[in-house]
């Protein structure tokens, strides 16, 4: 284990949409920031590495990785910027551990071994959506998901439903709220709501409106996805009776894994979903811990509530470092007197 010397003003966790946003906004205020990017497996299990095109922000289709195409445009104008050396980036590295120490600076357990210091800890760990477990695997929906015949995001790509044969797959309540917002919105020819094999309990108010808009609940379980693996051409679900339901598009809804194992150690406070609460400006319940991005609870999930949790954090991080050396600058100009 070798540890560093420097003390950074900040470290960022994570280098998806709130990491990246987080430390351009560090860098152009002038602060000494850190940023592990993640581990290989790190970055495989994040949102940021799923994301296609993005439509609902402007400006954005141009990209066909929505996060990692812009994010690499932003890193190399930080690299041939005049404040290039405000950070240092480890690409390939996550972070495995995060502790206080008494004199107030955090020490973050890199996963290549180093042991690095900072008096603010940014996380933008993020979250990632529950894959349906179809002949055994998750990996069964990769080919769709990846070019999003299969999707996660209602204000992302429920537009995509639009003219289609859609199917929801999940079991809680919520799911069944999906299927009724896309037919209220775009009333597709069909939408279905598929549990996955499990028996949803919906309220009086939900049964009822599933039952208005003919929106049907099949229960019996996926056995297979019917398609072209190679375009990502959804053609249907085989269930678990071996009948074919046809759709053309299906969203997934059974929860996410929030990545909140860092803030745990830390003992920051998180709510019952997991997602790690915060005040306004996005610290957490530990001082000098800050989050950003899917993670923090209560925000939208979306890229732009990643950028807009971040720059808050930054900001915030910011003005506390100026005040500490304000007032550090007065205390010894007083004792020149
Ligand atoms: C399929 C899909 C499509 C979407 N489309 C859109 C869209 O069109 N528009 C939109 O606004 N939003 C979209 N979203 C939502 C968007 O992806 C998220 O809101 C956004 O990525 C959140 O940013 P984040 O930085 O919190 O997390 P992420 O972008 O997922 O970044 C997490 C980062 O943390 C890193 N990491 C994790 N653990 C560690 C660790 N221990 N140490 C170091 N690093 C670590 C990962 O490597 C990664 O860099 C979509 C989501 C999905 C799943």
């Amino acid at each position: 284990m070798k540890t560093q010397d420097q003390i950074y003003d900040i470290a960022i966790i994570g280098s998806g949409a709130a990491g990246m946003m987080a430390a351009l906004r560090g860098v152009l205020n002038n602060d000494k920031v850190l940023m592990l990017g993640g581990s290989p497996k790190d970055k495989k299990r994040s949102r940021a590495q799923w994301v296609s095109r993005v439509e609902n922000m402007p400006g954005y289709t141009i990209y066909k990785k929505g996060i990692q195409d812009p994010n690499k445009e932003t890193l190399s104008f930080i690299q041939s910027s005049p404040f290039s050396e405000n950070l240092t980036f480890h690409k390939n590295v996550g972070a495995e551990d995060i502790s206080k120490e008494e004199d107030g600076l955090f020490t973050v357990k890199a996963s290549d071994g180093e042991v690095f210091k900072s008096r603010f800890v940014v996380l933008a760990t993020g979250v990632m959506d529950t894959q349906p477990e179809i002949e055994g695997s998750i990996r069964t929906i990769f080919p769709y998901a990846n070019v999003q015949t299969v999707d996660y995001c209602i204000r992302c790509d429920g537009h995509h439903v639009l003219g289609k044969e859609t199917a929801i797959i999940g079991h809680n309540e919520s799911a069944a709220w999906i299927a009724i917002l896309l037919h209220e919105r775009y009333a597709p020819p069909h939408i279905t709501v598929l549990t996955d094999g499990k028996n949803p309990e919906y309220s009086d108010k939900v049964k009822e409106l599933l039952e208005l808009y003919k929106i049907e609940v099949k229960t019996g379980g996926l056995d297979g996805v019917r398609g072209d693996k190679k375009s990502g051409k959804l053609e249907g679900f085989v269930m678990c009776d071996g009948t074919i339901h046809p759709v053309d598009f299906a969203f997934i809804s059974l929860g996410m894994i929030v990545y909140n194992k860092l803030a745990e150690n830390l003992k920051a406070e998180t709510d019952e979903r997991g997602f790690v609460t915060t005040d306004a400006k996005g610290q957490s319940t530990i001082e000098g811990l800050y989050v950003a991005g899917d993670l923090r609870a209560n925000t939208k999930k979306q890229i732009y509530t990643a950028w807009d949790t971040a720059v808050d954090a930054l900001d915030d991080i910011n003005a506390k470092l100026r005040s500490y050396k304000r007032e550090e600058l007065l205390r010894i100009k007083k004792e020149n007197v």
